[in-house]
C-alpha cells in the first residue's frame, strides 16, 4: 500500500466503523468521526485553500485544497466503504471522474466500451482521448463473445455501463471479469445503481465510477463524481491525476454528497418501489403504452440478470409511447410532478425524451440501431407519493390521447 500524501484518500481510520457493519451505518460513520479538536458530530465544511503549518515539512496532513481537504477526504472514503474499496478520488463532475479513471491509460492503448454509453463518456472516448493516441472500440456488452471479439493485445481498459441507458440493459459483470488477463483493467460506471444496488469491484471490477450528481447525492443540487478502487498501484495513478489536473469538488459539494449519501440506502429502496409500481402499471396501460423497460418486470430481456447481479432494481425505466414523437413530446411538456429535465436520480420526479434530449448529439442512423426512437421516454422516478405520480401520467396520457395512433386490429 502506498504511503498516503498530505490529504490523498488513505484507508479509512475512524474509530466508529467496525468490520461487518451494514450499509447504512458505514454510509453514516464511514470516514466520519466526530472532529477531535471541537467535537463536531458533523464533518465541517473546510472552506480554506490553504493549511497553516507548524514548521517548514510540518503539517497536520494537509496543505493545499487541491491536493487534500478534510471534508473531500471524508467523502472519499464515505464512498470508497459504500463500494467495498479502500480508495476514492473525488471530482468536480462525473466527467472528470470518467476522465481521471482513464488517467491509468497512455498513447497506443486500445479501450473497449459499451457501445451505448452515456453520451458523455461516448464523447470523452471519441473526441479526446483519440487525441491522445487513445483508440474506442464499442461493443455490445450484453454479449460477452463480442467483447471478447473486440478486445486487442493492447486492450488495456474495458469500460462497461450497467444498466445503460436509456434502455437498461444489463451486462453481466462476473462473466466479463472472466475475461481479464494481467494488465486490463475493467472499469465500470456505476451511476445507474449506486452502491446500494451494485457493487461491481464484489464482481470483480478494479475501478469503480460514479456521477455522485446523480443518486449519491440524490437531491440534485450538486454535480460531482468520484472514482473507487481496491487497487493501491491504479489508485497512485489517479490520485496524482486527481492533484495534476486538479478537476476537484469544493468542500461545499463534497459536504453536500456526503449529506446526501448518508439516506442512499433509504431513497434508494423507495426510488426501487416507486419504479416498480409505475412500471406494472405503465405495462396495464397497452392503449397508451407500447413497451415498457425496467429491469424489475419480468418483461425486461435481462430481469433473471438483474436479480442475480444487483440488490435492487433502481429507480429509473422508459417506455414507448403510442402516438410516435408528437405525443411523446407532448406527453413530456404537460407532467404536473414529473419535471421536463435531464439528469436522474434526484428526489423529484423527471421525464424527458432521450432521442431529443439526453442522446440528441447520437447520429440518427445510430438511435434507431441503439433503440433510442423519437416515442421513447425516459422516467427517473423520484420519491414523490407513487399513487400521485400515477395520477399524473395518466392524466397526462389522457389529455395527449387524441395524439394516439388507433391500436392496429389483431
Ligand atoms: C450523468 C452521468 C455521467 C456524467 O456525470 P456528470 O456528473 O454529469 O459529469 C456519467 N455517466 C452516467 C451513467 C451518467 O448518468
Amino acid at each position: 500500500m502506498p504511503t498516503p500524501t498530505a490529504g490523498h484518500s488513505a484507508p479509512d481510520t475512524s474509530t466508529r466503523r467496525r468490520a461487518g457493519d451494514g450499509f447504512a451505518t458505514r454510509a453514516i460513520r464511514a470516514g466520519q468521526d466526530p472532529c477531535a479538536a471541537t467535537g463536531s458530530t458533523i464533518v465541517p465544511i473546510y472552506q480554506t485553500a490553504t493549511f497553516t503549518q507548524d514548521a517548514v515539512g510540518v503539517d497536520h496532513g494537509f496543505d493545499y485544497s487541491r491536493t487534500g481537504n478534510p471534508t473531500r477526504l471524508a467523502l472519499e472514503r464515505q464512498l470508497a466503504d459504500l463500494e467495498g474499496a479502500r480508495f476514492g478520488a473525488a471530482f468536480a463532475s462525473g466527467m472528470a471522474a470518467i476522465f481521471g479513471a482513464c488517467a491509468i491509460l497512455r498513447a497506443g492503448d486500445h479501450v473497449v466500451a459499451t457501445s451505448d454509453l452515456y453520451g458523455g463518456t461516448y464523447r470523452l472516448f471519441v473526441d479526446e482521448l483519440s487525441r491522445f493516441g487513445i483508440e474506442t472500440t464499442f461493443a455490445d456488452t450484453t454479449d460477452v463473445e463480442a467483447v471478447r471479439a473486440a478486445l486487442r493485445p493492447t486492450t488495456k481498459l474495458l469500460w462497461v455501463e450497467t444498466p445503460t441507458n436509456p434502455l437498461l440493459r444489463i451486462a453481466d459483470l462476473r462473466a466479463l471479469a472472466a475475461l481479464k488477463r494481467p494488465g486490463l483493467v475493467l472499469a465500470v460506471d456505476n451511476t445507474f445503481c449506486s452502491p446500494y444496488c451494485q457493487r461491481p469491484i464484489e464482481l470483480g471490477a478494479d475501478l469503480v465510477v460514479h456521477s455522485t450528481t446523480k443518486y449519491i447525492n440524490g437531491h440534485s443540487d450538486v454535480v460531482g463524481g468520484a472514482v473507487l478502487t481496491d487497487d493501491a498501484a491504479l489508485f497512485e495513478r489517479i490520485a496524482f491525476h486527481q492533484n495534476a489536473v486538479g478537476a476537484v469538488p469544493g468542500p461545499q459539494d463534497c459536504y453536500l454528497t456526503l449529506r446526501g449519501a448518508k439516506t442512499l440506502g433509504v431513497r434508494m429502496r423507495q426510488h426501487e418501489q416507486n419504479a416498480q409500481a409505475l412500471a406494472e402499471w405503465l405495462e396495464a396501460q397497452a392503449d397508451d403504452v407500447a413497451e415498457v423497460f425496467y429491469p424489475g418486470l419480468a418483461s425486461h430481456p435481462d430481469h433473471e440478470l438483474a436479480k442475480r447481479q444487483q440488490r435492487g432494481f433502481g429507480g429509473v425505466l422508459s417506455f414507448r409511447i403510442r402516438g410516435g414523437a408528437e405525443r411523446a413530446a407532448a406527453l413530456a411538456s404537460t407532467t404536473r410532478l414529473f419535471n421536463l429535465a435531464v439528469s436522474l436520480g434526484g428526489v423529484e420526479s423527471l421525464i424527458c425524451v432521450p432521442a431529443l434530449m439526453t442522446h440528441k448529439t447520437v447520429p440518427a442512423e445510430r438511435k434507431v440501431e441503439l433503440g433510442i426512437t423519437d416515442d421513447l421516454l425516459r422516467v427517473s422516478v423520484g420519491l414523490e407519493d407513487v399513487e400521485d405520480l400515477i395520477s399524473d401520467l395518466g392524466e397526462a396520457f389522457a389529455r395527449t390521447a387524441s395524439l394516439a395512433e388507433p391500436l392496429a386490429l389483431a
